[in-house]
């Protein structure tokens, strides 16, 4: 692998002024983390604030298209939250407050000049819960396309659908409700829905942790082929699933820090934190 060009000290510099294509993960500390040529999504000193109380600081982070990057760290460090930065959802909580540079494909996505609708027709979302809308198997997914006004064919569903893994097993009832499909299926089904308007990065938040372990299995599988056309950023509680499915990982710890980021089997095998080491092998978290 190759050496990351960040301030091996980690200065206040290198956190400040991060040369294009780094991936300084953190805002203090030794810095680690192979370099990133294009990074799809980056974000650059990253800080949000629910009203008075800061849930994310300085966060830096170079993500990679077309794999996938897991968030991974104890409750309540702030991975749904730089997750929803994203694509703006955070923009649908009054107290959220972001501030940093976070840019897709390039662009701020803060800008004033951005249209949070737009965006989110190129960042799609998967929720924890499954959370089909009480209508057809169909409609589920053509929704995803009206909402952004685009055309609905039967052959967008179709290929959405098969994106999903899900054609062989409801291609003959796609008229019945969403809500008939179990719990795995209505997963595939919202993943449907996201990506039907071709989206070019899909978010995932916890998307197989209210899944059996069969339904988890499918997912898993399902988010390993996705990458193959998307960038999949998935936030998940589950280490082993990160070690399964992702290419990239950031270890977010207490206090919204964004530890270290860097490859999988890097961050799982040898780590350049003793707090990640120690929250990998299980000491606390
Ligand atoms: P994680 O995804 O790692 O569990 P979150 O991003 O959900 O963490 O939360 C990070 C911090 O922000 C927590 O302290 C949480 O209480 C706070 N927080 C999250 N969502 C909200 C919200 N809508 N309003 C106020 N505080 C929030």
């Amino acid at each position: 692998m190759s050496e990351p060009e960040t301030d091996a000290e980690g200065t206040d510099e290198a956190v400040s002024s991060p040369t294009p294509g780094s991936n300084i993960a953190g805002a203090s500390g030794p810095e680690s983390g192979a370099l990133i040529e294009e990074p799809i999504i980056q974000s650059e000193d990253v800080n949000v604030f629910y009203g008075d109380e800061q849930a994310l600081q300085a966060i830096m982070m170079d993500i990679p298209e077309k794999q996938v990057t897991a968030l991974i760290g104890p409750s309540g460090c702030g991975k749904s939250t730089f997750l929803r930065c994203i694509n703006r959802m955070n923009d649908l909580i009054t107290s959220a407050r972001v501030e940093g540079d976070l840019r897709f494909a390039g662009k701020n996505v803060y800008d004033d000049d951005v249209d949070p609708v737009a965006l989110r027709r190129k960042i799609g979302m998967v929720f924890q819960q499954p959370n089909p809308f009480p209508k057809s198997i169909y409609d589920n997914v053509a929704y995803g396309l009206r909402v952004q006004g685009q055309e609905v064919t039967d052959e967008i569903v179709e290929n959405a659908l098969r994106g999903a893994a899900l054609w062989d097993e409801v291609k003959d009832q796609l008229g019945e409700s969403g809500l008939e499909l179990s719990g795995g299926q209505q997963q595939r089904l919202c993943i449907a829905r996201a990506i039907a308007p071709d989206p070019e990065v899909v978010l995932m938040d916890e998307p197989a942790s209210a899944l059996d372990p069969v339904a988890t299995s499918k997912v898993e599988d399902l988010i390993s082929d996705l990458a193959e056309e998307y960038t999949v950023v998935i936030v998940t509680h589950n280490m082993q699933q990160a070690a399964r499915i992702s290419d990239k990982t950031g270890v977010f710890l207490t206090g919204g820090e964004l530890v270290e980021f860097d490859d999988t089997q890097k961050i799982f095998e040898n780590p350049e934190h003793q707090r990640v080491e120690d929250y990998i092998t299980g000491k606390f978290g």
